[in-house]
């Protein structure tokens, strides 16, 4: 173990949560080294949508509507401020839902109205209204006209090049293999590069999580979730609106990109592509967007969600080993929850007052 930077704090997973809690502890002056076992953000946060919002929003507790909404008010600023600093535009813009054939209207406004959210109900043509390119609808929808969009890969590169501005020692090619402690705390982790000391640590590693702690107990319950997702290359202006039906989605990007997705698969760490998939995600584009018909598809990838209960992430320090915290399982919001996760990660490591209900997301809830 040669010439290895001193650090207060590691944090194991490179994707956009280990990344979002690197940008929270190092505004707070903490020295942070960040251990990727593969290179940075490749895995669920580049496979994701960028939606910021969860989808179907009302049917989630409020352990992750909190999240949610703390992330809505800032992400704009966030990406602002990454464009400025590293040259590269995450694209943040508010794209609106339109949610096609939702059974429980009536559950969604009554959450709309006691969470102050602006939500409408469109009925037939006034669904036009969001987006002159969709087809004519019969039946009412639910509108989300604040819904932002964020791309996630774009997101990624800002954030990890302002990471190094600010110091953050990227560690990739390095896989944690488990912790040493001692009296009950943690002082190091061991990896396929040998041993990092340091006091806290972070784990962050998606749907890896429990199969990381599986050794040392104090269970957390994560499994993985495969999310496949098909690519169109279409014209700018083709698509404005961000449009799910039966859980399925279109989302444009600015360039004329349009995402289709996706799929939700309990096939354990298995992240490749089916053609089954593929077709019925066609099928979801073609119904919800018959302008993709002749649009070619440049793209299908899978990627493994962190799946945990209620898609409620599990934020706090390990209940039997001192300084050894997590900030993982958030399930299919996780870029939509992910800075706000940061924020209550950072709360607890450096013992802050939190305007969150904290032991909502403890490991031992
Ligand atoms: C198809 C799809 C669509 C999605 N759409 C959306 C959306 O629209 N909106 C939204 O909010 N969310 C969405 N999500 C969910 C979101 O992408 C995830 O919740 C989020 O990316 C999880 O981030 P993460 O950093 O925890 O995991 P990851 O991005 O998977 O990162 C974990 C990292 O840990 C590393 N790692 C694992 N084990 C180790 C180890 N032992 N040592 C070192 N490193 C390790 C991995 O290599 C990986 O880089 C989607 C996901 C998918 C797959």
């Amino acid at each position: 173990m040669v010439g290895r930077a001193a650090t207060d704090c590691l944090i194991i997973g490179g994707g956009l949560i280990g990344m979002l809690s690197a940008y929270e502890l190092v505004q707070a002056g903490m020295r942070v080294t960040l251990l990727e076992r593969g290179r940075t953000g490749q895995e669920s946060s580049w496979a994701g949508g960028g939606i910021l919002s969860p989808l179907y929003p009302w049917r989630y507790p409020d352990a992750v509507s909190d999240l949610a909404r703390w992330g809505q008010a800032r992400y704009q600023g966030l990406a602002e401020f990454l464009f400025e600093q590293s040259g590269i535009d995450p694209e943040w813009q508010p794209s609106g839902l339109l949610m096609l054939a939702v059974a429980d209207q009536a559950a969604a406004l009554a959450w709309a109205e006691h969470r102050a959210v602006t939500l409408e109900r469109l009925v037939d043509g006034e669904i036009a209204r969001c987006d002159a390119a969709l087809p004519a609808y019969s039946g009412a929808a639910l509108w989300m006209p604040d819904v932002a969009q964020i791309r996630n890969p774009r997101l990624l590169s800002a954030l990890r090049k302002v990471l190094e501005q600010q110091g953050v020692v990227f560690e990739e090619q390095t896989e944690v293999l488990g912790f040493q402690q001692q009296a009950g705390r943690v002082t190091a982790v061991e990896t396929t590069r040998g041993v990092y000391q340091a006091s806290k640590v972070v784990v962050a590693s998606g749907a890896w999580s429990q199969m990381l702690l599986a050794d040392i107990g104090g269970a957390i319950e994560i499994e993985p979730v495969r999310g496949q997702m098909l690519l169109y290359k279409g014209e700018p202006g083709l698509l404005k609106t961000i449009v799910m039906s039966y859980g399925h989605y279109v989302i444009p990007r600015r360039d004329g990109h349009v995402l289709v997705g996706s799929t939700v698969e309990y096939v354990g760490f298995d992240k490749s592509t089916t053609t089954t998939a593929a077709e019925a995600l066609r099928q979801v584009a073609q119904t919800l967007l018959p302008a993709l018909t002749d649009v070619e598809v440049v793209q299908h990838w899978a990627g493994l969600r962190p799946g945990s209960a209620k898609g409620v992430p599990y934020i706090g320090e390990h209940p039997d080993i001192a300084g050894l915290y997590v900030n993982t399982g958030h399930f299919r919001n996780g870029v939509g929850l992910g800075y706000a996760s940061a924020k209550v990660l950072g709360d607890i490591v450096l013992e802050r007052e939190s305007d969150f209900e904290v032991s909502r997301y403890a490991i031992e809830r």
